[in-house]
This record gives structure tokens, sequence and C-alpha cells, in this order.
């Protein structure tokens, strides 16, 4: 058996290699604990190589049974540390230059906020991929100080009824409804007037995590469980100049997706409505954008959603991506689970294209620049 173990895990560390070589878009499945067990449990089998059965419940024979296949799948016992331990490589890519996005996907109550923060009140043993990748990238860049000087900013927004609202802004006047910049100069920001947070240690980060959630439960009494009705998003800038100069601009999104739940329009009337619309069209938005990509069609529709135009850098084309499905086990939860998986599914088969280095050496930055002085004695001649 433990042969056998080592064989799969082998498969399943070859089969990620071959992916990231092509560049697909990673898929990690997630399944919750269990919380009731006035239902039957739909988690069928969870195979070491990223395969997983699902049963429905309604048809507990063979036909019930469907087959998934991911890079890996996380069950209801895995920990924090283990997801995160999996996650690593890819995040300390983003110190290398690489532009990474991370994002949880699934139905309300499905574990997205536990993946990407923790359970309300974390101790340091519970927090999430936000803060455990946060503390790794200082830790990085300080064992690296004597090559690489590296600066890291942070900025945090919500899209909540297809408005982008600073999380981390102390100013309450501000009206808040930020733009989002589609083309973004190579190393510009694509949300440049959200408020940008130097971080230096995870005490900072903890600081600027909490006045995040602060603002986030301000707007959700306000308008009832908004928190499962909005996407967050943390965005984390890494500057780096190495000693002779050269220059490494990257960023890391890591997104708590609204819940892809089916709201049932007919129940629901006035502010909800809206809502719901608004959250069926930027998740639809995305899963067209996947759909698009899938295809290698030649037109990606990113601008039909502020999500899809935020994140339009991270999904087609030069940056790692990695998105958690995260699914119930609950046998009513069956059908969106389903539907999560399938999505998930989807999304495994779109290819970027290899990633691309936001790294320039000295050398480069010369030349770039002695381009650009011949390019103003030209204009000045003519
Ligand atoms: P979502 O953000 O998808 O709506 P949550 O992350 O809030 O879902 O999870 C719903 C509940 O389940 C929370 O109480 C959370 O702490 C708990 N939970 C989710 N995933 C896990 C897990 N892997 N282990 C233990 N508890 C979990
Ligand atoms: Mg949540």
């Amino acid at each position: 058996a433990q042969g056998y173990h080592k064989v799969v895990q082998e498969n399943r560390n070859l089969y990620n290699m071959v992916q990231d070589l092509k560049g697909n878009i990673r898929v990690y499945c997630r399944i919750r604990p269990a919380f009731r067990s006035d239902t039957k449990n739909v988690i069928d089998y969870i195979g070491e190589d990223g395969s997983l059965v699902v049963l429905d419940p309604s048809k507990p024979n063979k036909d019930g049974k469907k087959l998934f296949q991911f890079n890996r799948v996380f069950g209801p016992t895995a920990t924090q540390e283990e997801v995160f331990g999996d996650t690593q490589p890819l995040i300390r890519s983003v110190m290398d230059g690489y532009n990474v996005c991370i994002f949880a996907y699934g139905q309300t109550g499905s574990g997205k906020t536990h993946t990407m923060c923790g359970p309300v009140g974390a101790s340091r043993k519970e927090m999430g991929i936000n803060y455990l990748a946060l503390n790794d990238l200082f830790d990085l860049s300080n064992s690296r100080k004597d090559v690489l000087k590296y600066e890291i900013f942070v900025q945090m927004v919500e899209i909540y009824n297809e408005q982008v609202r600073d999380l981390l802004t102390t100013d309450s006047t501000s009206s808040n409804k930020l733009e989002i910049r589609s083309c973004t100069s190579e190393n510009g920001l694509s949300l440049p007037d959200a408020t940008i947070h130097p971080v230096k240690s995870t005490t900072d980060v903890l600081n600027l995590m909490k006045t995040g959630q602060v603002n986030r439960a301000v707007s959700s009494t306000a308008l009832n469980n908004q928190s499962s009705r909005s996407h967050s998003i943390l965005t984390v800038h890494v500057h780096g100049k190495d000693v002779n100069g050269g220059t490494i601009r990257s960023c890391l999104h890591l997104v708590d997706l609204a819940g892809s739940e089916r709201v049932d329009k007919s129940e629901v009337t006035g502010e909800g409505l809206k809502e719901a619309q608004h959250i069926n069209k930027s998740l639809s938005c995305l899963g067209d954008v996947i759909t698009a990509l899938s295809q290698k069609n030649s037109y990606i529709p990113y601008r039909n959603s502020k999500l899809t135009l935020l994140l339009q850098n991270s999904l087609g084309g030069n940056a790692k991506t990695l998105m958690f499905a995260h699914v119930s086990p609950e046998g009513d939860s069956f059908g969106e689970t389903v539907s999560t998986l399938k999505f998930a599914q989807r999304a495994s088969t779109v290819e970027l294209g290899a990633a691309r280095l936001n790294k320039e050496s000295r050398e480069v930055m010369d030349l770039k620049e002695q381009i650009e002085s011949l390019k103003k004695q030209l204009a000045e001649k003519d």
C-alpha cells in the first residue's frame, strides 16, 4: 500500500508539472466537513491523484456516480497548513516576478472564506491563505535581502452590485466607487484610486485585515448578508530591486468570490433582485470568459463585468492562476455541488500559455532609456 501511495503521489506531481508547463489554470477542490447528519453525504471517493466521485442521493446506484478530475482534492480533514503547503510554490513565484491569481469559488457556506481568511477570530494556526501568503512573502524577502530589496504593498476592495469599493480606506465620506483601468501600463495599477498600503510585518497585515473586515461588516448589516453577495479582492503588489538595479514588479490577487448559488429570481424583489442579477451577471461573465479562453476564441468578453475586467491580466495569459472549487458534502446541496464541479472542470481545461516574468535586467532598462531619449531627440528635430 505504501508503494501504491508513492506512485499515485508521483503521478499527481507529474500531472501538475505538465499542466504548469502548458500553463493551465490549476484547480484544487476542497470539501468542507459535513455539519448535518440528516442528509446523505454525496462524497463517494477522493483520489490522491486528484479524482473525485460524487453520488447523486436520489440515484444511489451506479447511475448516480459522477467522476471529476482536478489537480488535487482536499477532503474534509485537510488542514489550513496542508492547503497552504500546496499553494506556497505558486505564491512564492510572485517574488520571482510572476503575476499570480488565486480565487475561491463555490456556493455560500461551502468554505471559501475559511480557505482565504480562516474562521472568524482565527488563531494564527487557523489563518487562511491571505495571511499565510503574506507571512511567507515576508520570510522570503528577508532570506533574499542580501541580493534583492523588496517592497510589499496591499490593496483590498470589494465588488458589490457592479461597484468597486475600497475596503481599506478610513475616509468614510469618500463615495468609494472606484474605476478600474483595464489597460494598465506594464507596471501600473488597475485600481489607481484605491488606497495602497505598504506592509512590513504580519502585524501590519493583521491590522489592515481588521480594517477590511470592519468596512465589510458595516455594509453587510445595512444590506443583508452582503458578504456572500460580494467579491472581495486582496491584491499584493511586489516591487523588487536587485543589486545590479534590475527590477521586479508583480502582483498577487487573492479573491473570495460571491456565492455561486443560483438565486431564485421569483422569490426576490427590489434590492435583492438587483443584487441577484448583478451576482449572476459577474459570475456568469467569469464563466463566459473561462469558456472563451478554453475554446481559444479570439474575442474574450472581459469587459462585460467589473470582476473579469479587474482580473483580465490574471485570467488571460501571462499570469499563473489557481482556482479553489469549494463544495459542501450534504445531499441537499448536490445540485449546487455538481454545478460547481462542472464549472471547475471547465476551468481546468483553460490553457493560459506560459506565464510571463515581470522582470527587467539593468541592461534592458538601460536600453529602454536610450531608446526613449533617442525618440525624444528625434521628436525635437521634427
Ligand atoms: P463561504 O465563505 O463559502 O460562504 P465559510 O467559509 O463562511 O463559507 O464556511 C461556512 C462555515 O463552515 C463556517 O462556519 C466555516 O468556519 C466552516 N468551514 C468551512 N470550511 C471548513 C473546513 N475546511 N473545516 C472546518 N470548518 C469549515
Ligand atoms: Mg464567505
